[in-house]
C-alpha cells in the first residue's frame, strides 16, 4: 500500500499543469512535477478514473458524472485508446480531462535503457493518439502504472512539459472490495483539494467494476450534497491559494 502524502506545488507548476507558461516556465519550476492533491482551501475535488476506457464501465460511469454535474479525469491506456477512440471523445464533449496512463500498463522503473527508450516510445505514442482526438497539446497530464516512478522519469517529463498526478484517496476498487466499501473508502476520507482514483478497467483487461459504478451513485450525490465542486484536475490546480 503506498503511503500518502501531500506535496505543496509551486504557483509556476500550478500555472503549467494548468497550461500556462510553458517550456521555459517549466524548465526553471524548481520542484516537483508530482502532484498529490489540491490546494485545501477550496472546496473542489477531483475524481480520476484509470485504466480505460470500457466499453462497458466508461459509457456509464459518464452518464452518472454527467447527471451529477460532475468532471472528472480518466488516465487511459493507450492500447484501449486505439480500440476505443469514440469513448475518448465522448469524454471530451462532456467537458471531462483525459490523461496518459502509458501504452500498455508497464512499470516504467528499473528498466534498461533500450526497454526504456521502447516505453517512452510507447508513450508518446499514446500521447499521439490522445491529441489526434482532440486533447490539448499542453499542460498534458501522466499518471504512472502503478504509481512507479523514479528521477529519470521525472525528468523526462519535466523536459517534455508534463506533470505526473498521483492521488491522495484511494478508493480501493482495484482489491475488488464491494459497492459499500468503495463508498467508505471515499466518503470517510475526502477533503478540499482530494484527488480520488477509481478504475474503470484494469489493465488485465477489464474486470468487473460494478461496485466502482454502484459506489459512484451514492459517492456523486453525498459530494454534490456536501458542497464540493467535482472538477478535472487541471481545474483543481489552476486556482491559486489565496
Ligand atoms: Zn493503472
Amino acid at each position: 500500500m503506498l503511503r500518502i502524502r501531500t506535496l505543496y506545488i509551486s504557483l509556476a507548476l500550478l500555472a503549467l499543469v494548468a497550461g500556462g507558461p510553458g517550456a521555459a516556465g517549466l524548465a526553471r519550476a524548481a520542484e516537483p512535477v508530482t502532484i498529490w492533491a489540491g490546494n485545501p482551501s477550496q472546496k473542489a475535488v477531483a475524481l480520476t478514473f484509470d485504466d480505460g476506457p470500457s466499453p462497458i464501465y466508461t459509457p456509464e460511469i459518464l452518464a452518472l458524472l454527467h447527471r451529477y454535474h460532475a468532471r472528472a479525469t480518466f488516465f487511459v491506456l493507450g492500447e484501449r485508446v486505439e480500440k476505443y477512440p469514440e469513448l475518448i471523445r465522448a469524454m471530451l464533449r462532456d467537458g471531462h480531462e483525459v490523461g496518459n496512463h502509458s501504452f500498455d500498463h508497464d512499470r516504467l522503473t528499473k528498466l534498461s535503457r533500450p526497454a526504456w527508450q521502447g516505453e517512452m516510445k510507447e508513450l508518446e505514442r499514446t500521447q499521439m493518439d490522445l491529441e489526434v482526438l482532440g486533447c490539448p497539446r499542453r499542460g498534458q497530464l501522466m499518471r504512472p502504472p502503478y504509481s512507479a516512478f523514479d528521477d529519470r522519469l521525472v525528468s523526462y517529463l519535466k523536459h517534455t512539459h508534463r506533470g505526473i498526478v498521483l492521488w491522495s484517496v484511494d478508493s480501493g476498487d482495484w482489491k475488488g472490495l464491494d459497492a459499500q466499501a468503495i463508498e467508505h473508502n471515499v466518503l470517510d476520507r475526502v477533503k478540499n483539494g482530494s484527488i480520488v482514483v477509481f478504475h474503470d478497467c484494469d489493465e488485465n483487461g477489464c474486470k468487473d467494476r460494478r461496485p466502482t459504478v454502484e459506489a459512484l451513485k451514492v459517492i456523486l450525490p453525498t459530494l454534490e450534497k456536501a458542497g464540493y465542486r467535482l472538477v478535472t484536475i487541471s481545474e483543481l490546480l489552476s486556482r491559486p491559494p489565496r
